[in-house]
C-alpha cells in the first residue's frame, strides 16, 4: 500500500516528507505527529531509519510509530494544572502574573493606561458555615463565570487564591473606564446566585482598583495598591469599589 492509503491526507504528506528527507540524507529522524480525530487527538512519535545497501547508499526506511498519547494527554493536563485554577478553570496566581506583566509590556510600549482590579468576597466564611463547603465552591464556580461574562474578551480574569479574584483591564481610555466596570461587576455579584434548585446564596464584593502608570509602575506595585485600595473598600463597610489613595496607602500599612 502507499502511504496516501494508510494515513490521512496531511499526516501522510507529513510522513512523505520525512521518509524522503531520510532517503536524501541517510541518517535517522525522530518526529512526533499530532493527529486530530473526531473522538480527540491522537499523538505518535515516529522514528524513521534509513536501511544502507551494500554500496551505502540508503536502499529503503523503515518507520516505527509508537502511539505516545497517554503521556502527551497526561503532559498537557500538568501544564494546565501549573497554570490554571482547578475549581474555576481561571488562571491561577503563576499564569495572572505572567499576563499582568505582558499587559504592562504592552502598556509601556504603547503609552496606554491599564487597570488592575482586587475582588474579594465579603464575609465568604460565612457561606462555607452555613451551607457547606461543598456550596461554597459552586459558589465560587458562579462568581467565576460572572467575572468573565461582564468583561472583554481582551481582558484576563483570574484566580489568586480563596474567594480572591483578579481582573486585569489593558488598554483602558480612561479610570472612569475602569471604575464603570468594576462597579459592573460589584453590582453583578450583589445579585443572588442559585446554586441549585433549592439554594438562593447573597454576597457581595469589596473591589479596589489601581491604574497604571498612577498608582505603580511594576506589577508588585500595582497589585500592592489594587490590594490596598480593596482592603480600604472592606474597611469602610464592603459591597464598594475604591480606587487607589495614595494616603489611603500610608494609612494601611
Ligand atoms: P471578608 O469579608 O473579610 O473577606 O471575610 P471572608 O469571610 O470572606 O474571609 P476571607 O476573605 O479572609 O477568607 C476567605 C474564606 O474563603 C476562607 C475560607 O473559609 C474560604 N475559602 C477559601 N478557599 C476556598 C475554596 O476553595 N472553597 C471554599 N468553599 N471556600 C474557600
Ligand atoms: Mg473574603
Amino acid at each position: 500500500k502507499k502511504i496516501w492509503d494508510i494515513f490521512p491526507r496531511d499526516e501522510a504528506e507529513k510522513r512523505f516528507t520525512v521518509v524522503k528527507w531520510v532517503f536524501e540524507n541517510g541518517q535517522t529522524r525522530i518526529i512526533e505527529v499530532r493527529v486530530p480525530r473526531p473522538d480527540g487527538d491522537r499523538f505518535y512519535v515516529t522514528t524513521a531509519k534509513p536501511i544502507l545497501d551494500d554500496e551505502s547508499q540508503v536502499a529503503s526506511v523503515i518507520c516505527i510509530s509508537k502511539d505516545i498519547t497517554d503521556r502527551k494527554l497526561a503532559e498537557e493536563a500538568l501544564v494546565r494544572m501549573a497554570q490554571y485554577d482547578g475549581l474555576t478553570d481561571l488562571p491561577n496566581r503563576a499564569l495572572f502574573s505572567d499576563r499582568l506583566q505582558h499587559a504592562i509590556s504592552e502598556a509601556v510600549r504603547n503609552k496606554t493606561r491599564l487597570a488592575l482590579l482586587f475582588i474579594d468576597l465579603d464575609h465568604f466564611k460565612t457561606v462555607n458555615d452555613t451551607c457547606g463547603h461543598a456550596a461554597g465552591d459552586l459558589l465560587i464556580q458562579a462568581v467565576a463565570l460572572r467575572l468573565q461574562s461582564n468583561v472583554r474578551k481582551s481582558d484576563t480574569v483570574g484566580r489568586l487564591a480563596g474567594d480572591e479574584f483578579v481582573v486585569v483591564l489593558p488598554d483602558i481610555e480612561g479610570d472612569s473606564f475602569a471604575m464603570a466596570v468594576a462597579d459592573k461587576i460589584r453590582d453583578s455579584l450583589s445579585q443572588p446566585f442559585d446554586l441549585n434548585e433549592y439554594q438562593s446564596h447573597a454576597i457581595s464584593a469589596s473591589i479596589g482598583v489601581a491604574i497604571y502608570p498612577d498608582h505603580g509602575l511594576t506589577e508588585i506595585e500595582l497589585t500592592r495598591s489594587a490590594d490596598n485600595a480593596m482592603y480600604g473598600a472592606k474597611s469602610s463597610g464592603r459591597n464598594q469599589v475604591r480606587l487607589f489613595q495614595s494616603t489611603s496607602s500610608i494609612l494601611l500599612r
